[in-house]
């Protein structure tokens, strides 16, 4: 019988989620013996003319990392999609935006002009900024077009599955695998991981305890048995989808939310922010600005891994 054809592809995105297929190790060859790897850049030289010839819908499987923020991403997405029969959003940056979705918080022009111009590393006296088409001698060079918002992939094309996680664990990636090779995936639009929150898996104390002040991760040292929020540092376990087996928890670190949001919160965001104030002691309006200002960067820390995919989607000017 024929092994299933898998695709893996990265759009916008740091590697990590190929490196984390790479970091099966061993289980690498269970994956290479279960299919054919018809496409993958990171690994296997194979061109987009190769996919463009495929048939649609002759590609099993498709594991699709990175935001889509450029025109070349969005078409091979589409690509992708006619040619799989089922899509899969692997990582967080797939999933809700990820760190590249952090953009939304600025436009295009600015990211270019910083990039470009402001950069104090820049040697560009002309101020020249990348264009999507541009004259040379030898004719006519084209660039992909950079989007001026941040997309996750269902804002793209349809997607089967979402498995989160920046990027997504091994023991994640091998229930994958798992699941596909016994015929088990669950219905269409699942996230393959927990239905559980970070703070329904951790073991860590909790008291009830009310805060009256937000520590940076670098300022105490934490107890390593209690609640980080309780201790005062921000953990986004109250507002992040558990299966990740508690990866920064256990180093002694607090959760940042890559995950996302947990079955039934439409904006990871908004959802921590209400998990802190309930909380924090802040009985009158100075302590509302006490807390206020003791969190830093709210944007960052709460909208971490999925602005695009939040209610705010991106910074409205
Ligand atoms: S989810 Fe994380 S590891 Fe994967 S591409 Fe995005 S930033 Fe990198
Ligand atoms: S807030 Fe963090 S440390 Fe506290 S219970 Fe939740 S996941 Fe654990
Ligand atoms: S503890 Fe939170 S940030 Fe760390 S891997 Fe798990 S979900 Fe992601």
């Amino acid at each position: 019988m024929a092994k299933p054809k898998l695709a893996l592809y990265w759009a916008a995105s740091c590697g990590g989620c190929d490196v984390a297929v790479l970091d099966t190790n061993e289980k690498i060859l269970d994956i290479a013996n279960l299919c054919d790897i018809v496409f993958w850049p990171i690994a296997v030289d194979f061109k987009y003319h190769h996919v463009e010839a495929m048939a649609d819908k002759s590609i099993d499987l498709c594991l699709f990392n990175g935001a889509v923020r450029n025109s070349e991403q969005e078409k091979i997405a589409k690509l992708l999609r006619s040619k799989s029969k089922v899509m899969i959003a692997f990582g967080s940056c797939a999933c809700f935006g990820g760190i590249p979705g952090m953009a939304n918080f600025t436009t295009r022009e600015d990211i270019l002009q910083r990039v470009y111009v402001e950069a104090p590393s820049n040697s560009n006296n002309d101020k020249t900024i990348p264009q999507v088409t541009t004259k040379v001698a030898e004719g006519e060079l084209d660039l992909p077009e950079l989007f001026d918002t941040v997309l996750t992939l269902e804002q793209v094309v349809p997607v089967e599955y979402f498995v989160p996680g920046c990027p997504p664990p091994v023991e994640l990636i091998l229930k994958l695998v798992d699941l596909y090779a016994t015929g088990k995936l669950p219905p269409p639009g699942a996230v393959v991981a927990s239905d559980k929150t970070c703070c329904d898996e951790c073991d860590r104390i909790k008291e009830e305890k009310k805060i009256t002040k937000i520590f940076r991760p670098h300022q105490i040292i934490p107890d390593t048995k209690k609640c980080f929020l309780e201790q005062g540092i921000i953990c986004c376990g109250p507002a992040t989808r558990g299966g990740c087996g508690m990866r920064c928890v256990k180093a002694n670190m607090p959760c940042r939310g890559c995950f996302g949001p947990p079955p039934g919160v439409i904006d990871q965001g908004a959802k921590m922010l209400s998990a802190l104030a309930s909380i924090y002691q802040a009985n009158d309006e100075e302590g509302v600005s006490r807390l206020i200002n003791e969190v830093l960067d709210p944007a960052g820390t709460f909208y971490r891994f999925g602005l695009p995919d939040s209610m705010l989607k991106r910074k409205r000017l």
